[in-house]
């Protein structure tokens, strides 16, 4: 069978594989718990649900433009206005099936082959994998303390002729680090006065703990919209709960949003009208939600830290935001797809490996599930790895003895 080279290349994206795997589990009786995964629980807004309810009860739905409704876009231009303090034109926005569909078509649209694009460690799974997709080249910078927050100097270092545009994501998936304004600052300016994109996938924006703020790289250039580097990437995905609805969007320059959406035009044509009523439900009806789902996120969090710092030999950063944490279990393994492996066969519980974010040593838990499925799921792993704990558990019904350590 011929299978491209390129598309072969491509890596399974390992939360969606090991989602699958627990779901298999779960349908065979098995008491998986998911800490892999990264979505909320909250059910979709009420808002969302009624929009989208009337529209696909009036039983008409077609085709949409391709950049997406003018009244989700009017519902996504005053969102940026009110939370970026930017007012885009509707020549500015295009709405894409997912962040994940945007930032596809971002790379699409502005790579050349062998292009460079720098993304910071650790990262999102799909980053690297997108630019090879477009047949650009991922640049990986890893902070050089084995930690979360990035250097200009790293980055400046990495810098080529090639380098077309630098990825950040704050807050972090998959570590929780929100970068200090003070970079943001710095690499918008970078970014401007060297001609690089910088694509800020601002997904987690207002899932932020601690008072800490959020800034939006609009802060921090004088540019108008059509004259700047800079790429927003947003969506309804995390902080309304919606991942199933598929809607994301972009605000770049005119020419890129036309580029862009003739590229979406030949591929899906456009996102479905009627998840396209949900997503401008969610953002112009009640806005707590989002503020709930903050304050549940920023609970669970501390739970998760409280619990990790019993955990014998675990070094763990406290995230700032997002629904993630990354603790270093070094002390366990140095091999986290091993490691993860070994969690769901023994305990049950599912873990991604920090290999896939690039940070080897690391496991990415996901707090967005409920109190008392983290606190079982940090309880089984103890068990299965630390010492320190009782050699039994309980495990369903079935009670277990540890006779591997
Ligand atoms: N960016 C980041 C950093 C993410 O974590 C995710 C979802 N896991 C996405 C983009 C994609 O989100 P969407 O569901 O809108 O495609």
């Amino acid at each position: 069978m011929n299978i491209s080279k390129l598309a072969r290349s491509i890596a399974a994206s390992p939360t969606l594989s090991l989602n699958e795997e627990a779901r298999l589990l779960r349908q065979k009786g098995e008491p998986v718990i998911n800490l892999g995964i990264g979505e909320p629980k909250n059910k979709a807004p009420i808002a969302a649900i009624l929009s989208s309810a009337a529209k696909l009860n009036t039983g008409d739905v077609k085709y949409t433009p391709p950049d997406g409704t003018p009244s989700l876009k009017k519902a996504i231009i005053n969102y940026t206005e009110d939370n970026y303090n930017r007012l885009p034109a509707p020549e500015n926005v295009i709405i894409s099936a997912g962040a994940k569909q945007s930032l596809y078509n971002i790379l699409f649209s502005i790579l050349n082959p062998q292009d460079e694009v720098i993304v910071l460690a650790p990262y999102w799974v799909s980053y690297p994998e997108m630019i090879k997709m477009c047949y650009g080249i991922p640049v990986i910078v890893a902070p050089e303390d084995g930690g979360f927050y990035p250097r200009m100097a790293d980055i400046e270092q990495s810098t080529s002729s090639y380098t077309r545009a630098i990825i950040i994501n704050s807050p972090n998936n998959p570590s929780g680090a929100l970068y200090p304004a003070s970079f943001i600052a710095e690499i918008v300016d970078y970014c401007e006065r060297r001609k690089i994109y910088l694509i800020m996938d601002d997904i987690y924006h207002k899932l932020v703990f601690d008072a800490k703020k959020w800034a939006p790289g609009y802060a921090y250039t004088d540019r108008d919209i059509d004259n700047s580097m800079l790429i927003v990437v947003n969506g309804v995905s995390k902080l309304y709960g919606m991942t199933g609805f598929r809607i994301g969007w972009v605000i770049a320059s005119r020419r890129l949003v036309e580029v862009m959406t003739n590229v979406q035009s030949q591929t899906s044509s456009c996102t479905s009208m009627v998840l396209q009523s949900a997503a401008e439900g969610a953002l112009t009806g009640m806005q707590s939600i989002v503020e709930n789902l903050r304050l549940t996120m920023e609970n669970n969090r501390n739970i998760i830290v409280q619990e990790l710092k019993s955990f014998t030999g675990i070094r763990t950063n406290i995230p700032d935001g997002t629904f993630y944490i990354l603790p270093d279990f070094r002390a366990y393994s140095n091999k986290s797809v091993e490691l993860s492996q070994f969690l769901l066969r023994k305990a049950l519980v599912v873990t991604v490996p920090g290999k896939e974010f690039g940070m080897e040593g690391h496991l990415r838990l996901s707090y967005a599930g409920s109190v008392k499925e983290l606190m079982t799921a940090i309880e089984r792993m103890k068990w299965a790895l630390d010492p320190n704990t009782s050699n039994e558990i309980y495990i369903g019904d079935r009670k277990l003895i540890r006779d591997w350590l």
